[in-house]
């Protein structure tokens, strides 16, 4: 056998529980999706859409209906019109907040894409242009800085809450965290709408936040809840108000959730978030995986809990980092032959590198890695449609370095 098959396979026998524990989680989510089809009479003809106005789209409403019980919500929204995780939270921050208005972060500062949103990069159009202030609370060994918490909640609106990584180095934040962190916010302010920014943490756990106790919860269905099988959009779940506020910000006030085509995604929609809780699985051996290889290969990583999918590898090299990332590149279904190279990218402030060669431009369910080229260069992994093609990718890119003599 090969050393790169002895190491997997090695990895494979000590993972036998955790898979267990993983599949455990998959079977619970899928009761909740199947439960909530069933109760919302999910039929073939919701398969058809709309066009133009999207007046009567009755797919569409039970869709919604279908995400506001599986995240145990009152309301929901989710729409192709969302381009993305960044435009929803967008759309939802201008949506809940007014000129004058305060919010705070609670866990540091917020994804990339979200600087020129605020303003902390300088934009016109940005919350901060509008008159909205902004601040934010770094955790303290990955937990909530309680203390400064209490301290800073007088005159705040909303307080926002990103639970994955993003371009960080800490844990993800949990389901049992958020109950916490909401029930200590709710004994100060009862008003305070708590915002959650669930982007790659759905389905990873029994609950949702909105099952804890937060206001809102988004994120982007080419991430987790489309399985690979949405091309676009996102979602919002949430309070019954807040939604409605949210969908006359993305579409028009006094028309809000009433308009906007499906434009033949309904199908996509709901095959997307019936197949979520098994790709989840996929993607989380995946990530246990790769964690125990770096382990076992003395590469340390970021984030190796299951609370989401994404696994930081610190390479603390930018050369084994771009070796790795164009290794997953090149065993991609699509684009293969692609060579990933560090680049600008809209919306980030550092060059970023990214391997993706996926059936959806940038989804990241699907198997894919990126990083911004900065110290200490982690590359963060995430995603694959099927354990089997995870592994194979994560074969090929340890072999690889295997074979370069850098392990
Ligand atoms: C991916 C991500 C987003 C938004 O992503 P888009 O690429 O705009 O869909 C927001 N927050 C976090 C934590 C993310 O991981």
């Amino acid at each position: 056998m090969e050393m790169i098959d002895k190491l997997i396979s090695d990895c494979e026998c000590e993972l036998v529980d955790i898979f267990k524990i993983i599949d455990g989680i998959c079977y619970e989510n899928s009761k909740k999706v199947l439960d909530a089809f069933h109760e919302t009479r999910v039929s073939a003809s919701d398969f058809n859409g709309t066009t133009g106005y999207g007046y009567g789209d009755t797919g569409r409403d039970k869709i919604e209906q279908v995400y506001s019980l599986v995240f145990g919500a009152e309301d929901a929204i989710v729409r192709n019109q969302f381009i993305s995780g960044t435009h929803a939270l967008s759309v939802s921050l201008f949506a809940l907040l007014r000129p004058g208005d305060k919010f705070i972060s609670i866990t540091g500062l917020p994804y990339d894409t979200l600087y020129p949103v605020i303003g902390i990069t300088e934009n016109d159009s940005s919350l901060k242009a509008f008159g909205v202030d902004f601040d934010y609370i770094n955790l303290i060994n990955n937990d909530f800085d309680y203390e400064k918490i209490k301290d800073s909640l007088d005159g705040v609106k909303l307080v926002h809450i990103q639970r994955s990584i993003g371009y960080g180095n800490r844990n993800t934040i949990c389901i049992k965290q958020i109950e916490d962190v909401v029930k200590f916010i709710r004994k100060i302010n009862e008003k305070i709408i708590i915002f959650v920014d669930n982007c790659y943490c759905e389905f990873c756990s029994l609950k949702e936040p909105t099952e804890v106790g937060a206001d809102v919860v988004i994120g982007s269905l080419i991430k987790n809840l489309g399985a690979g099988i949405a091309n676009n959009g996102a979602y919002v779940a949430g309070n019954k108000d807040l939604i409605q506020l949210v969908s006359e910000r993305l579409t028009v006030p006094g028309q809000g959730k009433e308009v906007g085509p499906s434009l033949g995604q309904n199908r996509n929609f709901l095959l997307g978030l019936y197949l979520a809780p098994k790709t989840i699985v996929s993607a989380l051996k995946v990530k246990a995986l790769t964690n125990l290889m770096c382990k076992k290969c003395h590469i340390d990583t970021v984030n190796s809990n299951l609370d989401d999918i994404v696994l930081g590898i610190l390479f603390r090299d930018k050369d084994k980092l771009i070796s790795y990332t164009k290794s997953i590149q090149n065993s991609s279904a699509i684009d293969s032959e692609f060579t990933p190279c560090p680049t600008e990218m809209p919306g980030y402030d550092n060059d970023i590198i990214m391997a993706s060669g996926s059936f959806v431009d940038g989804s990241s369910i699907e198997l894919s890695c990126d990083a911004p080229i900065r110290e200490p260069y982690i590359l963060y992994q995430q995603g694959s449609l099927t354990y089997e093609y995870g592994k194979l990718a994560v074969r090929c890119a340890f072999n690889k370095l295997i074979e370069k003599g850098d392990l």
